[in-house]
């Protein structure tokens, strides 16, 4: 079992919802972790359990990084909005860097995470 973590930023919710819908086979086999808002989406859109953390911009991608640098997820589902500035934007860069750096694999966009996922 991996331990995944799903974020969206917010006109990527919906992406991310339709993803883990078609995987949801797969995915239930797993242990789910989510930003707040991405993650009560996707337990309200496909019924997966999906344990919660604080929404992104309020430490939930910081609680994300705590948990790559201390070797509790082995998975980064992130689906970044690349037209739209982020006011949490310092997250972001820290979370990617981190799971780059502890060498998670992290997947952006909808193709990664279809690769990522069919090799955990
Ligand atoms: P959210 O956070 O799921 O709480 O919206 C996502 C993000 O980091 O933007």
């Amino acid at each position: 079992m991996a331990r995944i973590g799903l974020v969206a930023h917010d006109d990527k919710k919906d992406d991310l919802c339709r993803w883990v819908e078609a995987h949801k086979d797969k995915l239930v086999q797993h242990e789910l972790w989510g930003t707040g808002t991405t993650g009560s989406r996707i337990t309200a859109a496909t019924g997966l359990e999906v344990n919660l953390l604080k929404s992104g911009p309020l430490g939930g991608d910081q609680q994300l990084g705590a948990m790559i640098c201390e070797g509790r997820l082995d998975v980064l589902i992130f689906f970044i909005d690349p037209l739209s500035a982020q006011p949490h934007d310092v997250d972001v860069k820290a979370l990617t860097r981190l799971a780059t750096l502890y060498d998670v694999p992290l997947a952006n966009n909808k193709s990664t995470a279809d690769a990522v996922l069919a090799a955990v």
